[in-house]
Formats: C-alpha cells, structure tokens, sequence
C-alpha cells in the first residue's frame, strides 16, 4: 500500500467516525432536549391545575382529608378529566399520605374511602418535604396501564391563601413527545448534515491537496530520477542503481554497456531537431527492449545511453547482448515523414576487473566506446587499460589541434604535379603539425582526430585561407589543389570558406582546385552535389581524390561536377606487383575519364616503372615521390624562380630532392 492509500484510508475511518459521533451526541442532545422541554410543560400543567383545583374545586380540603366526594365535586372533576392530557392526578394531604386518585375515582364517589394499601403502594411518587415546588419528572410507561410516555408533576395546593395538600398530575406525553422529537430530529438531521458538510468540505479539500502533493512528490522524484525525453533512469539515478546492486552483491560479475549513436549530430543538422529527439526515443525504447526487465537502462547524455546486465556474467553473452543491440537499433526507424537507420557504437567494462564503483566503471565502458566509434562502422570494444593510453594520446593531439587553429601554428607542404612530359600543373596542399620533440606529426595521425571533434572545420578554414594568400604569389598558370574532408560539408558549408579565401587572398577561382574523397559523396549526396554546383558555379575546379578506394562507380561519379579524377595510389603499386586487373581498370578509367571531360592523375608514382606505365596508359598528369616530395613554401618557390630563370619547365629531376614532408 502506498503512504498516498494509507494517508486516504485514514482519513476516510476519521470521518466515518466523525459522523458516528456527531449522529449519536446529536441523538443525545435532542432527546435530553425533548425531556426537558416536557418536564417544563408538565411543571406548568401542575401550577395551572393546582391553581383551578385550589380555587375552583368546591370545598377542596375535605377532598384531601379524606371526606367522600360531593355531587357537585363529582362534576367538576369529571369535567377536568376530560380536559387535556391529564390521564391522572391525586391529591395528597399535609402529612403526603394519598387521600384522593382519580383511578379510584368511581369507588370514591359511591362513598368509598382511599384504600390503605393504595396510599402506601402509592407513597413512592410523593416527592417529599424538602423538595423544590412545583416539580416534574418523565417516565416510559407500558403503553397499557400507563401510556407509552408521561410525565408526572407536582404543586402545592393553595386554597383561601393557606396550603393545603399536595396536587400530582400525570400527564400523556407520548404522541406530543414524538411529536417533538420529530420536529427536533428534522432539524437535527439538517443540522448535523450542515455540520458535516462544513467538516466535510474542508476535509475533501485537506484530502485532494494531500493527494495533489503526492502526485506531485511522486513527478518531482521521477524528474530528478529519470531522462525527460525517454522515460530511461539519468546518469545519476543509474550510478546509484549500480553501486546499490556492487554493496549488496560484491565481487559478483557484471557487464556495464555504454552506446552512442553514431552522427547523431549530423541527424540533427539535416533532419531538425524533432527529428533527433524521435531518433533518441527510438534508440532508447529499442535498447530497453533488448535489455528486458532486469537490466537499468539510461541515457547518459545527448546521445549517450548506457545499461547494466545482471543476468548475463560471461563476456560472451555480453558480446552477444550488444551485437544484438546493435542489430535491432539499426533497423529502419520511422522518423517524421522518413525512416532513419541509427547506428550505434557500444564499449563494455566488466566487474569487477574494470571498476569496482560505478563511476570507474562508466569511464571505463565510455573509454572503450570512444575506441568503437573510431572505428569505420558501428562497433563494440571491451574496455583494456591501454585505452587509456590511447585516450591520454588523443587527447594530446586535440589539444595540439586547438594550438594550431588559435595561433595558426601549422606547416603546409606542397607536393607538385605534373604533365607526364614534364610541365609543372600545380601544386597540392598538403598540411604538418609540428611537435616539440622535432617530430613532424602525419596527417594520417590527426586528421581522423580533428574530424571526429570536427576541429577540422576551422582548421581546414585557416588551411585553405593559407594555402591560396601563398599560391596567390606562384606563376598564374600554376593550380592549388586544397583537401577537403567530408565533416567540413556537414557544416553550413565549405562554400563560405572558398569564397572568404578568395576574395582574401586575390587567387583566381580558376586557379584553386578542391579534392574531396569518396566517403564525403556517400554521407549526404543531395547535400554535398548542392555544395559541389555553387562552388563549381564560382568557377573553383572540383577532383575527386583516392578514387578506387571507395564503393563509388564512374557512372556515379558522373552525376557530379568534376573536372579531375585522382586514381589512388594502391592502383599505381597493384601495376607493378604483377597485377594485371588493375592495368585493365586504369584502361578503362581513362577512357571513360575521357569520355566524360575528366582530367586523368595518377597518384603515387615512386618507380620509373611505374612512371612509364601510367604513360603508357595515358593519364593526363603524374604526381609521387619519383616526380617531388611535397616541398616547403621556400623550398617551392626557389624551386618556382629558378624554372622562370631558365625560362623552361621545372625539370622532374630537380625537384625530387624535396624535403618538406
Ligand atoms: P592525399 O590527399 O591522398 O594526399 C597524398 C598523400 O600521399 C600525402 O600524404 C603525400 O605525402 C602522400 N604521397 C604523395 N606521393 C606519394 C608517393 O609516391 N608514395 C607514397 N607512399 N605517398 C605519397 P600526407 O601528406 O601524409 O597526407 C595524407 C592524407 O591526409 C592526404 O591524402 C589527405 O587525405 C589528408 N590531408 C593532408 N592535408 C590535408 C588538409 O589540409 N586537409 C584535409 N582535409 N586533409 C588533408
Ligand atoms: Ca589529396
Ligand atoms: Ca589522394
């Protein structure tokens, strides 16, 4: 039974019991009410009598001393008896022996003398000499002898102003005490009712504010316990709940859970917010389905959810609750008009080798989710203590991210590209982040960092800032290829950006060559082609980089603008380790490049050999260690003067020497 049923049960039995009460003291109250009300009749009908019989009754006083009743006191008294209610009266002389009842009147009046035994049978009734005049009291009678109800008074009998007996009057009360009760009982009734009704309301009122409380004690404790938008238990709550269940059961194994859902972000940015929190519900009632009644489950944070498996101690039916989770999370959701397929990462951390409180435990399971969402497609990780080397590495670059974006301390490279005769076309910007230690940190190792904290929008802002304020100073025929990476198109766009870094640095739009991959194309085609149109539109050029490398067909890669196709340079080795399937797919990408008015590079190039095929096979341009390292700005443009000194092309073989990366 809840406190609210116990509180409302008593205060039900309180009124009950009130009412009871109220119903029996009125009951109380009445009658005594009535009996009084009576006495004080019958005291009045014992004043009005003594006074008649004392001056009407002829020659009273031989009555009460015992003489026979005359005919003329015969009369009068029959005339009295059939007044009022009086059923019987008696007179009493000084000394309160009975001389005279109107029960024997009939025997009295032949002649008869009051019969001793009556007056003493009698005798109780009289009231005695020190009592208060006149007097009465009720009585039930037995309805035969007696009436049901009547009350008996006394007076003293005045005649010629000197007492003379002692008058009792018994009076039929019955029909005019019901009569009585009656009227009192209605009013009685109406009264209490009105009584308890100004109880009641107040009390009716004191009960739904009681209830009201609760209700609300009860919203207020599951918002402080639960996530608004998925009814799921918050971080706190969920602590609690696991540091409850390790004090009462410790050393006993479990698994904790923790999911993101991948993008969630992104979700946000294209399908508005509802949306997302339509996202956030269906992740979190399809994780709770999978979790069944005896694990907690809760939503950590945005798009964070976490649970907790009592019920399954082995890693392996852990592994296999979050594959199925996974699984089941992943299915088409319907979101607004649409559907959506969430893709959700999970790190498990176990007790108690990970943690023994929540806390460590929560890190850790967060820790080895942070791995799985690195990783390409949704994934689950078990949490190991290198991790934490892992995180304490990645945090460091993050921090070396921000140094480069807050006070431009970054290095570009630029690594030439050429005609297969020779002819210097331009150049790509390639970016290095120094370290303190002189190391020169790969792109390979920070720019995955920067997408995933997407520091790379502003960095890729400064990149491309930079890289044309410097190409801005090269020979106006030479072109500046700049990487994009596909979060910068998750943003309001990598449209803003080439047109600030233009209009900046003075380059000729013809001259600034964006390379995007694969990757970016398939995450938000309709996005990315509307992005792709308006900056084509200000007369940028478009490559797409690592073609080869992704799912990408040519016929797709037709629907877009481009104007140059960059073949990944797994292609280019593939030609030389005896491959022969990739000197097919080079023939026939030529030749729909071709076909569609696309620029042929070949990206890679390290051997002569390989130099000589990608000839043979006739790509547009060349570029790879066996034609230029990517070079410092310096290093470039001493490169630049010395080739317009000499009035020619820069020679292949003088540039290879470079060291910028
Ligand atoms: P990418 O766009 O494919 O750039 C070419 C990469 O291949 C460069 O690596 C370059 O140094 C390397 N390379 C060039 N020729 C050869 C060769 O003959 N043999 C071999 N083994 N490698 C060669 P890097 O500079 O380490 O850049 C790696 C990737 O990082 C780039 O691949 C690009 O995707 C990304 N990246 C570099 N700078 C930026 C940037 O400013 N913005 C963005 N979004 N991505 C960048
Ligand atoms: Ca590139
Ligand atoms: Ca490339």
């Amino acid at each position: 039974m809840t406190t609210t049923r116990r509180r409302l049960a008593a205060a039900a039995a309180a009124v009950l019991g009130g009412l009871v009460l109220v119903l029996a003291g009125s009951w109380f109250v009445v009658e005594r009410g009535v009996q009084r009300v009576l006495e004080r009749e019958a005291v009045h009908l014992a004043e009005n009598w003594a006074g008649t019989l004392g001056s009407e009754l002829p020659r009273v006083e031989r009555l009460i001393d015992g003489y026979p009743a005359s005919r003329e006191q015969i009369r009068f008294i029959r005339q009295m008896s059939a007044l009022a209610d009086v059923f019987r009266w008696r007179l009493f002389d000084e000394t309160g022996t009975l001389t005279f009842d109107t029960r024997y009147f009939d025997e009295l009046a032949a002649g008869w003398k009051m019969p001793a035994e009556a007056a003493l049978g009698e005798r109780a009734s009289w009231p005695g000499a020190g009592d208060a005049w006149p007097r009465a009291y009720v009585e039930d009678g037995d309805g035969e002898r007696t009436p049901r109800y009547y009350a008996v008074a006394f007076d003293r009998l005045v005649a010629d102003g000197s007492e003379i007996g002692t008058l009792e009057v018994f009076i039929d009360q019955t029909e005019h005490r019901a009569d009585l009760l009656e009227t009192l009982l209605a009013s009685g009734i109406v009264l209490t009712l009105l009584v308890v009704l100004a109880f009641l309301v107040p009390v009716a009122g004191l009960l739904w504010q009681i209830r009201v409380r609760a209700a609300a004690d009860a919203a207020r404790e599951h918002a402080a316990t639960h996530d608004g938008l998925t009814g799921l238990l918050n971080r706190h709550a969920f602590g609690a709940v696991i540091d409850g269940k390790i004090a009462r059961e410790p050393g006993v194994p479990f698994h904790l859970h923790a999911f993101n859902i991948r993008r969630f972000r992104q979700v946000n940015e294209a399908l508005g917010y509802a949306a997302g929190d339509e996202v956030i519900r269906g992740v979190a009632r399809r994780l709770g389905e999978q979790a069944g009644a005896r694990c907690a489950v809760c939503r950590l944070g945005s798009d964070e959810f976490a649970l907790v498996d009592a019920t399954r101690p082995g890693l392996h039916e852990a592994r296999a609750l979050a594959e199925a989770c996974l699984h089941e999370v992943s299915q088409p959701l319907p979101v607004g008009e649409g559907a959506h397929s969430p893709l959700i990462d999970c790190g498990i951390a176990q007790y108690p080798g990970d943690g023994t409180d929540a806390a460590t435990l929560l890190t850790n399971a967060s820790l080895a989710l942070k791995t799985a969402a690195a990783e390409e497609g949704a994934s689950i990780r078990v949490f190991h203590p290198s991790m934490e080397r892992e995180r304490a590495r990645l945090l460091e670059v993050e921090r070396r991210l921000r140094r480069a974006i807050e006070e431009g301390d970054f290095r570009l490279v630029f690594q030439p590209f050429f005609r297969p005769d020779g002819t210097l076309v331009g150049c790509e910007a390639l970016l290095r982040l120094d370290c303190p230690e002189g190391r020169s940190m790969s792109p390979g190792e920070f720019i995955p960092i920067a997408e995933r904290t997407r520091l790379i929008i502003p960095l890729g802002a400064q990149v491309l800032r930079r890289a044309c304020t410097i190409a801005a100073r090269w020979p106006d025929d030479l072109i500046l290829a700049v990487n994009f990476s596909p979060v910068e198109f998750e943003a309001d766009g990598p449209v803003k950006a080439v047109r600030r870094a233009l209009a900046t640095s003075g380059l000729p739009a013809h001259r600034l060559e964006i390379e995007v991959t694969e990757s970016t194309l398939i995450t938000n085609p309709d996005l990315v082609a509307l992005q792709l149109d308006e900056i084509k539109e200000m007369g940028v050029r478009l490559a797409l980089d690592d073609f080869g490398t992704g799912y990408s067909n040519l016929g797709q890669v037709s629907k877009y603008p481009f104007d140059r196709l960059k073949i990944d340079r797994s292609f280019v080795t593939a030609l030389t380790e005896g491959d022969p399937q990739s000197g097919h797919m080079l023939h026939i990408i030529v030749a729909i490049g071709e076909l569609l008015g696309l620029d042929i590079t070949a990206e890679g190039v390290e051997t002569a050999e390989q130099a000589r095929q990608v000839a043979r096979i006739g790509v547009d341009c060349v570029q790879g260690f066996r034609y230029s390292m990517p070079l410092d700005v310096e290093e470039l443009e001493r490169l630049l003067r010395q080739s317009a000194s000499a009035a020619a092309a820069p020679s292949l073989g003088g540039v290879a020497a470079g060291r910028g990366s």
